[in-house]
């Protein structure tokens, strides 16, 4: 008989098919407020291990955390233009306090470019204090009209950088820097995500950017997720807050600076690059339970065995976890791992006992088989089993990309790629703005622009500049 479907399946209303993995692997639910989210302690499991992954990266860099406050004073988002007009529609405005109405209302950050600049305008005096790198891990606030869990929540946890430099070309490189050797090699690295790194279109720019790189990955559905970005701010909030330094000649410049920034709206790609009809796929590196081990009947002989396992792959460093619970069948324990998308099981019962053997379930490639019960065995075989499921997932991911992304030289042409569920790449000179705008009336955006051999172009108008276009979340 075939097993009753865990979820809607993929194929038949994929976003249905997300909402169910959610609720099912028990990642978040809806919060009270429209468009909020309580992250479920698996969820939030999976966000510490992508933090404790980055900030170190981040580090790397030379960068340093700090903290700055949740509430802006309002006339400091007026002082940038674009930005104050890029993000007033998602202002969440406190408007009272201890029960009196404010005399200058507080914005909750949306972003914290407002709040740092004030402050490094303080610290910033000569070249000697630069360049000056900032990380912050918080919480961030844009009412979103169109919610959903983890894509587009109305507050969201991220990190955001921040950094000062002396002259244009060392703030361009940090940001370069930032998307290719933080970004892109965490998600390539730890994520297994095949993501497309390009230069978005001016239409598609941060509030206040003068240029912002883009990380774009493929969904189940073929559609696009900006993934992370990374922008160069060029003077303007240097020239807003009066961001200036003592040159070594003696003169006072303003700074060139970027921001950076990715968000649990990762979470929510893991489901769709990675998930399947079974649940969701957990890359071994980033999981928080590597391999669980299950004890398919709670007899003595079992457990005792179980344990022996558990505790010899721990000491190999593998993040294990025994799972020995006697009031839940083990078919219903062993559907929720798979929902959960642990990468490895390994199921004892007592007939497997018998033979010195238990079955081990791999979750990324999928199917069953005996292996050996020994404890030294299986911490021997398992680093080798998990590493190769890693790799398993990048290839699916990047052949996903490559086998549904045409080659194109007109918008009709892009549009019917992309109506057939995938991505398609366009000469820019054969798009241009006008074609930008026509693809939008189809709901297909430009997701970034990348150069003829796939570098990231250092101009929106450089020759031979293609653009991917996609339907995007
Ligand atoms: P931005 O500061 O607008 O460049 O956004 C930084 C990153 O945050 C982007 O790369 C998006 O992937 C992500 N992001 C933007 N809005 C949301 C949201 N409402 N929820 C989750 N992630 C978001």
């Amino acid at each position: 008989m075939a097993k009753a479907p865990v979820l809607t399946r993929r194929a038949d209303d994929f976003p249905r098919w997300y909402q169910d993995l959610i609720t099912k692997a028990e990642l978040a639910d809806n919060g009270p407020v429209r468009g909020t989210m309580v992250i479920r302690p698996y969820g939030y499991g999976l966000w510490e291990r992508m933090q404790q992954d980055l900030d170190a990266r981040i580090k790397e860099t030379g960068a340093q955390n700090a903290y700055f406050p949740l509430l802006i004073p309002q006339s400091y988002l007026a002082k940038e233009a674009d930005h104050v007009e890029g993000f007033a529609p998602e202002l969440a405005v406190v408007t009272h306090g201890g029960g009196k109405e404010l005399e200058e209302p507080a914005v909750v950050r949306p972003t914290s470019e407002m709040i740092i600049n004030d402050y490094f305008a303080k610290w910033v005096q000569s070249y000697r204090d630069l360049p000056l790198l900032i990380n912050q891990w918080a919480n961030v606030v844009r009412w979103e009209l169109r919610p959903r869990l983890f894509l587009r929540t109305t507050e969201f946890l991220w990190q955001e950088g921040h950094t000062a430099h002396a002259t244009y070309e060392e703030a361009r490189d940090f940001a370069a820097h930032i998307h290719r050797h933080v970004y892109a090699d965490f998600m390539r690295d730890v994520l297994a995500m095949d993501v497309v790194l390009g230069r978005k279109t001016p239409a598609e720019r941060f509030a206040g950017a003068i240029n912002t790189l883009t990380l774009e990955g493929m969904m189940g559905d073929g559609k696009a997720l900006q993934m992370g970005t990374s922008h160069e701010l060029g003077q303007n909030f240097a020239e807003a807050f009066q961001t200036r330094y003592l040159s070594k000649d003696g003169t006072q410049e303003l700074v060139w600076q970027t921001s950076w920034g990715s968000t649990t709206r990762m979470i929510g790609a893991l489901v769709m690059m990675h998930g399947d009809d079974d649940g969701l796929r957990v890359p071994p590196r980033l999981a928080p339970v590597q391999v669980v081990v299950l004890a398919v009947k709670a007899d003595d002989q079992v457990l005792t065995k179980v344990r022996e396992i558990g505790a010899a792959l721990k000491a190999a460093g593998i993040r294990v976890h025994v799972d020995d619970r006697a009031d839940v069948p083990f078919g219903r324990r062993a559907v929720d791992w798979e929902l959960k998308g642990v990468p490895v099981r390994v199921e004892v019962g007592p007939r497997d006992l018998e033979s010195g053997t238990a079955v081990l379930a791999r979750r990324i490639p999928g199917g069953k088989e005996p292996v050996s019960a020994d404890p030294a065995a299986l911490a021997g075989l398992l680093p080798g089993v998990l590493e190769d499921d890693q790799a398993l997932l990048l290839r699916q991911s990047r052949e996903r990309r490559r086998s549904r992304t045409s080659d194109v030289t007109t918008v009709d042409g892009a549009v019917e790629a992309v109506l057939a569920g995938g991505w398609a790449r366009i000469p820019w000179a054969a798009l241009g703005e006008a074609g930008e705008e026509r693809l939008a009336g189809h709901g297909i955006s430009v997701r970034c622009l990348i150069a003829q051999d796939g570098a990231v172009p250092d101009a929106d108008d450089a020759p031979g500049n293609v653009a991917v276009v996609a339907r995007a979340y």
